[in-house]
């Protein structure tokens, strides 16, 4: 019988805090710049006429690892 309360006073901490959590503004997505400068990767053999890869990787021609494109 003595523990009747506390359940009632759980429930409505848990309701309370659940009510409290929903009024919460939702958190905003950094906003990513589309400034940020993307790296150009380059195959050294510069096969298809120095072609630019965006990602580091190798190059789809004779799968050598690119290299980072100096930039101007
Ligand atoms: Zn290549």
């Amino acid at each position: 019988m003595g523990t009747r309360p506390l359940v009632k006073t759980l429930i409505l901490c848990l309701f309370l805090w659940g009510a409290c959590k929903t009024k919460e503004p939702p958190k905003e997505e950094p906003i990513v710049s589309e400034a940020v400068i993307q790296e150009v990767y380059i195959c050294p053999m510069e096969c298809e006429n120095g072609m630019n890869y965006y990602m580091e990787g190798k190059c789809d021609i004779c799968h050598i690892n690119l290299i980072q494109k100096e930039k101007p």
